[in-house]
C-alpha cells in the first residue's frame, strides 16, 4: 500500500534525538557575582539526554556509521561516569544498536537507572580500582569491546573526535552567543574534550582569552599541569562525578589551559546548591565546580571581566546525593548551604 505524502514527509523529518543536539542557551547569572563581573553559563542539560555528552557521542557515532565501523545490530561499548553512557544508550535506542556501559560505583543511582531505562546493559565497577586494574571501569570496557565481535568502543578519552565535536559545535555557539565578548572560559574536565575543543576555538579567534580549569583534589591533572609529571600518588577517590582523572586523557590539550585551580567536594557541592538557590539553575556537581572556579577567578580580578562557563548536566541526576541534606552531612561532613 502506498503511503500518503504527509506520512512520508513526517518520516523524512530528523528523529527527536538527531534534531535536538546543541544550540543550548547561554544565560547571564545575576545574583551570585559582584557587579562588574559578568558570568554567562551554557546550559548543556538542554541536550536531549540531559548533558554535554550528547554532542560528542552523536559526532562519534555518525563518523563510525559513515566509515562502516558500525552496522545494524552492532554493540556500542563505552566507559562512562554516566553522561556519555546516557548519550550512547539514547542514540543506541533510537538507531537500533545494543549498548554496554561500564561505570564506577560512585555514579548516582539516577544516572545508572537512566541507562537501564534506555535499554542498555550496565556494568558497575569499583571506584577505587587502580587505572591499570582489569576491574577499573575503563579497562573493563576495553576488555568487553575486544571480546565481543562486531562491537564498537566509543573511547571518549582518546578519541580525538571528542574534542573535535566541541571545536565544531560548542565553541562556535559560545562565540556567536557572546559576540566574541569573552575574557575567561572556566571549565572543569575529565576527557578534556570540552575545555580543549572550546578553548582552542576561542583562542584561535582571540588569543587573549584565558582558559581556567577547576580540578578536584584527588585528580592528577593539577599536578601534571604544574610539573609535567604524572604522579599517581596524587590520585585518590573523591565524590564529585565526571571530572578530574587518575590518568592523562588523550583528548586533554594542556596547551590551551592557562591555569588549574583545585577544589574540594564540599566547595563544588555548596556552589551547586547556591547556583540552584540564587540563580534558579539546577546543575550537577561539575557545574558547582565550574561556578566555584568562576567565583575564584572573580575574587582574584582587579577589573571587570566577562566569564563563560559550562553547566555540563542537570542536578536532577543527583537529587539523592548532594541535593539531599542527609547525604551531604554524611558524605562531606559539611554545612548544607
Ligand atoms: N561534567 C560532567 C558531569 C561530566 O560527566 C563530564 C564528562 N565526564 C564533564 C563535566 C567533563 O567533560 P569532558 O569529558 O569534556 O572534559
Amino acid at each position: 500500500m502506498e503511503r500518503p505524502q504527509q506520512i512520508n514527509d513526517a518520516l523524512a523529518q530528523p528523529t527527536y534525538v538527531d534534531s535536538s543536539f546543541g544550540n543550548t542557551p547561554l544565560v547571564t547569572l545575576r545574583r551570585l557575582f559582584p557587579p562588574g563581573i559578568v558570568v554567562q553559563a551554557k546550559l548543556e542539560y538542554f541536550n536531549p539526554s540531559g548533558s554535554v555528552k550528547d554532542r560528542i557521542v552523536a559526532y562519534i557515532i555518525d563518523d563510525a556509521e559513515n566509515r562502516g565501523a558500525l552496522r545494524p545490530g552492532s554493540t556500542i561499548v563505552e566507559h562512562t561516569s554516566g553522561n556519555t553512557g546516557a548519550a550512547v544508550a539514547m542514540i543506541a535506542a533510537a538507531r537500533g544498536y545494543h549498548a554496554i556501559l561500564t561505570m564506577p560505583d560512585k555514579v548516582s543511582p539516577e544516572k545508572q537507572a537512566a541507562l537501564r531505562a534506555y535499554g542498555a546493559e550496565v556494568v558497575v565497577c569499583p571506584t577505587d580500582a587502580p587505572p591499570d586494574s582489569p576491574k577499573h571501569y575503563v579497562e573493563r570496557a576495553r576488555y568487553i569491546a575486544a571480546e565481543r565481535e562486531g562491537s564498537f568502543l566509543v573511547g571518549q578519552y582518546d578519541n580525538l573526535k571528542n574534542r573535535e565535536a566541541h571545536y565544531h559545535t560548542t565553541g562556535p555557539e559560545i562565540w556567536r552567543q557572546t559576540q566574541g565578548h569573552i575574557d575567561y572560559l572556566v571549565a572543569s574536565a575529565s576527557t578534556g574534550g570540552t575545555i580543549s575543543g572550546v578553548g582552542r576555538y576561542l583562542k584561535e579567534r582571540n588569543p587573549e582569552i584565558k582558559v581556567v580549569m577547576p580540578d578536584p583534589l584527588g585528580s592528577i591533572y593539577e599536578h601534571y599541569f604544574r610539573t609535567g609529571i604524572v604522579n599517581s600518588n596524587c590520585a585518590y577517590p573523591y565524590q564529585v562525578e565526571g571530572i578530574g582523572e587518575d590518568h592523562i586523557a588523550g583528548c586533554m590539550d594542556f596547551a590551551v589551559i592557562d591555569d588549574v585551580l583545585t577544589f574540594s567536594d564540599e566547595q563544588a557541592f555548596l556552589a551547586a546548591r547556591r547556583l540552584a538557590r540564587y540563580e534558579g539553575i539546577l546543575g550537577g556537581g561539575s557545574a558547582g565546580a565550574n561556578i566555584w572556579g568562576c567565583l575564584e577567578v572573580a575574587r582574584r580580578l582587579k577589573s571587570s571581566a566577562r566569564i563563560v562557563t559550562i553547566i555540563p548536566d542537570s542536578g536532577l541526576k543527583y537529587l539523592t546525593k548532594f541535593y539531599d541534606d542527609t547525604w551531604m552531612h554524611n558524605a562531606v561532613n559539611t554545612r548544607t548551604c
